[in-house]
């Protein structure tokens, strides 16, 4: 049982394919079956089928709930929450960090999965303030497409420039550092289906 005190902050990062959301997943799942109050939030944007789901014990679906911004998510928690999950965080406003801080501060576990870095290994949204508040941070690795080595990079290898591409997986390869230099040096040498649309 979770005393009121004990709320604190709870992070899973790393890049796209590296299992956040089923880590997410996996610890709210235990939280459920612990018979906690669990609530589960992911942006509005964010149309994948499926994957932030979990299953209670009465074999009911805890979805995820759809909200814009991180003053809908406020106030959309339930009274007496005892576990909150954020899938997707990076694509949340500013906001998210203070509102990750007051639910700890109120006693809430609060675990929150996103990308620690867009495909420019540029610091994304949110996160940085929630990896330097957390209690807890765990990285977590895909293996890199081109050589098999943990990958550290989610790299574009088709579509535009801007940061938010959602749902569109199929534009993106987890990448090492090597490879990820590699392909931003020389695209060429790569194959023409990594190629096309870059
Ligand atoms: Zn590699």
């Amino acid at each position: 049982m979770y005393e009121r005190s004990s709320g604190h902050i709870e992070a899973i990062t790393g890049g796209m394919f590296s299992g956040k959301s089923e880590e997410l997943v996996r610890r709210l799942r235990r939280a459920v079956i612990a018979r906690q109050r669990v609530q589960i939030f992911k942006p509005e944007s964010d149309t994948r089928a499926g994957g932030d789901r979990v299953v209670t014990r009465d074999n009911r679906e805890l979805d995820a709930i759809p909200v814009s911004t991180s003053a809908e998510m406020r106030k959309g928690l339930h009274w007496g929450v005892q576990v909150v999950g954020i899938d997707e965080a990076q694509f949340f406003d500013d906001g998210l960090g203070p509102l990750v801080n007051d639910l700890a501060d109120a006693g809430i576990r609060v675990i929150v999965a996103g990308l620690d870095q867009d495909f420019r290994r540029q610091p994304f949204g949110p996160m940085p303030h929630i990896l330097a508040t957390a209690e807890y941070v765990d990285k977590m690795h895909a293996i890199c497409v081109r050589c098999g080595a943990p990958a550290h990079y989610s790299q574009r290898i088709a579509g535009g420039g801007e940061q938010v591409q959602v749902g569109d997986t199929e534009a993106y390869e987890a990448r090492c550092r090597r490879c990820y230099q590699e392909f931003q040096a020389q695209p060429m040498l790569f194959t023409q289906q990594e190629m096309d649309g870059s």
